[in-house]
């Protein structure tokens, strides 16, 4: 019998995650796991791995048995004209970063794996979750998450996992997925996990390699403005009974800055006083 003790590299733990290329090679992979009634664990992405991404490897290393990551930058999710020609992509760094996340097996497919010649089908989320916000037609459109509802769906039945891991910086993202979950009976339990941050509060994006210097000193605005709001209200022991932004002639929900100016509203109870203010932000 050999006595030697376990190092890091012997435990199956720290074992280089399969890599598999096929929805055959997954199903192979993961039918003992599921006759042993193993919980598998589905974190998608799109690669580039950042700490965002190991936060959901992380959370799904310690609840579930076996640990998925899908590695496949989503053509179908990409408009005319999006970033998806120079996406950022490292297979080589993703695997080992999975690797030292405990991760036992990364899907990643090929395009033509995932949509053959005739793929001819779409799941559609109704346009109240898609069609505002990033999916307003002014933005990425209802057609980005059609992309990303469809492939979910293809990636849930291909894993079939009991606990599918989401981050809350594409927020829209995971409610749309929860939904078509539901409605569609995936048996899934989808967790979405808080977002993870650079130092100075911009959140971790595979995009922010995009970023110049001075854009990246820039783009830190967005995270400050986000909990200037929430931390000045807080603070003063406030919950508004609304806070919107809206357009400033038509008062309709804006989603973003379209070239016209929007008013952020505010209404609280403060004391014994029912208080309004507003700023008008002009594009
Ligand atoms: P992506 O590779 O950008 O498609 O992201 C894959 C998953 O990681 C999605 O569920 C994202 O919401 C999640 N994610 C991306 N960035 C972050 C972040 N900064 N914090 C937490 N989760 C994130």
């Amino acid at each position: 019998m050999d006595l030697t003790p376990l190092t890091g590299d012997t435990l199956p733990r720290n074992a280089a995650a399969s890599v598999l290329r096929t929805k055959a090679e997954l199903r192979s992979a993961l039918e003992s796991p599921r006759r042993l009634g193993q919980a598998i664990g589905l974190v998608p992405t799109m690669g580039y791995l950042h700490e965002g991404h190991l936060s959901l490897l992380r959370a799904a290393r310690a609840e579930c048995d076996v640990v998925v990551m899908s590695l496949f930058v989503n053509p179908a999710q990409f408009g005319p004209g999006e970033d998806l020609d120079r996406y950022p992509r490292d297979e080589e760094r993703d695997l080992r970063l999975a690797t030292e996340a405990g991760v036992d097996f990364v899907y990643a497919p090929s395009v033509a794996e995932v949509y053959p010649d005739g793929f001819s089908t779409a799941v559609e989320v109704d346009g109240r979750l898609t069609e505002v916000l990033d999916g307003d037609p002014a933005r990425r459109g209802a057609g980005h998450f059609r992309g990303v509802a469809t492939v979910v769906a293809k990636l849930f039945n291909a894993v079939g996992p009991d606990v599918a891991y989401f981050g809350q910086k594409d927020a829209q993202q995971a409610t749309v997925i929860r939904q078509m979950a539901r409605d569609l009976d995936f048996p899934v339990r989808t967790e979405v996990l808080p977002t993870v941050r650079e130092a100075d509060g911009l959140a971790m994006s595979s995009r922010n390699a995009y970023l110049d210097e001075d854009a990246r000193e820039r783009a830190v605005a967005l995270s400050r403005a986000l909990h200037a709001a929430r931390r000045e209200l807080e603070s003063a022991g406030i919950e508004p009974e609304y806070l919107e932004a809206r357009d400033a002639e038509r008062l309709e929900p804006v989603a973003e800055l379209n070239g016209r100016p929007v008013l952020v509203a505010v209404a609280a109870r403060v004391g014994g006083a029912r208080l309004i203010d507003n700023v008008l932000i002009r594009p």
